[in-house]
């Protein structure tokens, strides 16, 4: 069995590993010239490290993470804890799996480290993709066309293949941006903050954490916003811009945002949810497929769980199965990911609610399902109840 996996971010590294380990011969086409991955944090939940560990790269990427006790939800105000849910080693047990909190490169790094060199065609941009019965084929800018029985598409929120195989559609500005830094832990050692933490308010929510065993601290300031942001990675914001959008927030909030100095703002899209992924022998994997809000920090834990049960139905298969296979994938991940897109989305709605009744009740509701519950659901979600893995159609 021969793959093409187009795109080398977190989902397309995973499917890389997950095919190998199915048996595939795997060729990993990525544009840039070499792997990269952007300055900025992501968690990871049980349900994603679980599947890291089955693919043999777990122990590599817990070498570089920060592993916090618990994550700590509180008022914008005056830092009132809400609720807190335990994280740690108890958590680790019930969930059979850690939560880590990573820099994205190092999380990256130790991905990419996992696939072997000759599999990967860095520099080379994928301009088409097509199939007949018998087999799949990639265009490359330079004209080349590399042929394989199974292609996935795993280029991103920009996607484009998702339009090569479905149609146009774009990705839609979600309504909120976020600032975001990295700030070396010792500059805020004073603050005493918690390990993970999010602090709710009008319009705005605030997360830190700590990355590379605790070097680092991530901020991801997000607001609410009707003009439309750029989806960058790199854009600076203006001078100060981040203290005047929380102007009134706990003075620890403040201080962070201060001692960050020169933020960046990262303008936050979705896409659609699809009914279809995939199409003969070609796929979608990861943002290109589902797009989500970052507010049930879920997007790549999303991809790394797309990746998983690509690899499972394609174990043991010939070229002829794949058709049928990549059908059991998508009837596998489909609603699930779905669901957390909508988990998401609703998760950033409740975090902005105005003061007053409606956030009174949304802490209510936080505060009893933390005191029932003691551990984050494997999707954290209070309102929303998202299984992380389909049943068996
Ligand atoms: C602010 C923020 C915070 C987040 N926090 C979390 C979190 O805490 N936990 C979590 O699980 N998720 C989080 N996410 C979501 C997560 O970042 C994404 O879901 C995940 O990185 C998507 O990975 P991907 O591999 O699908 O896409 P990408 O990382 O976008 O990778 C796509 C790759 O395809 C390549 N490519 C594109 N087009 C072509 C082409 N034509 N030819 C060749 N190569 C191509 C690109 O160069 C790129 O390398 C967050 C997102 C944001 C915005």
């Amino acid at each position: 069995m021969r793959a093409i996996v187009v795109g080398a971010g977190i989902g397309g590294l995973a499917a890389a590993l997950s095919l190998r380990r199915a048996g595939c011969e795997v060729t990993l086409v990525e544009q840039t010239a070499r792997f990269t991955e952007v300055g900025a944090g992501i968690q990871l939940a049980p349900n994603a490290t679980r599947e890291l560990r089955r693919l043999d790269v777990l122990d590599a990427v817990v070498a570089h993470a920060a592993r916090p006790s618990h994550v700590s939800f509180r008022t914008w105000s005056d830092g009132a804890e809400i609720c807190r849910y335990a994280l740690g080693r108890e958590a680790e047990e019930e969930f059979g799996a850690p939560y880590l909190l990573l820099h994205r490169a190092d999380l990256h790094g130790a991905l990419a480290a996992a696939v072997p060199a000759g599999s990967v065609r860095l520099n080379t941009t994928v301009i088409g993709i097509d199939q007949d019965d018998d087999s799949a084929h990639v265009t490359t800018a330079t004209g080349e066309r590399l042929t394989a029985d199974v292609v996935v598409a795993a280029d991103g929120i920009r996607s484009p293949a998702r339009q090569w195989l479905f149609g146009k559609d774009e990705a839609v500005f979600s309504g909120t941006a976020a600032y975001r830094a990295l700030l070396p832990s010792d500059d805020v050692t004073d603050l005493n903050l918690p390990p993970l933490a999010a602090w709710l308010g009008p319009d705005r929510h605030f997360v830190h954490y700590w990355v590379r065993r605790g070097e680092l601290l991530n901020v991801v300031a997000v607001f609410s916003t009707e003009a439309t942001a750029q989806e960058s990675w790199t854009a600076r914001a203006e001078p100060g811009e981040q203290l005047r959008a929380f102007t009134g927030w706990d003075p620890r909030v403040l201080a962070v945002l201060e001692r960050a100095g020169q933020v960046l703002r990262y303008g936050i899209y979705t896409r659609a949810p699809l009914t279809r992924w995939n199409l003969g022998r070609v796929t979608l994997l990861g943002d290109s497929a589902h797009a989500m809000v970052p507010f049930q920090a879920q997007g790549a834990a999303q991809a790394i769980l797309d990746a998983a049960v690509l690899g499972d139905v394609l174990t043991d298969a010939t070229p002829a199965d794949v058709p049928d296979a990549l059908d059991h994938y998508a009837r596998r991940r489909i609603s699930a990911a779905t669901s957390m897109q909508a988990a998401s989305a609703q998760a950033g709605k409740d975090f902005h609610l105005p003061d007053g009744p409606q956030a009174q009740a949304r802490n209510a509701r936080m505060a009893a399902h933390a005191a029932e519950h003691r551990f984050l659901p494997q999707a954290p979600a209070w309102k929303t109840d998202v299984p992380d893995r389909q049943p068996e159609p």
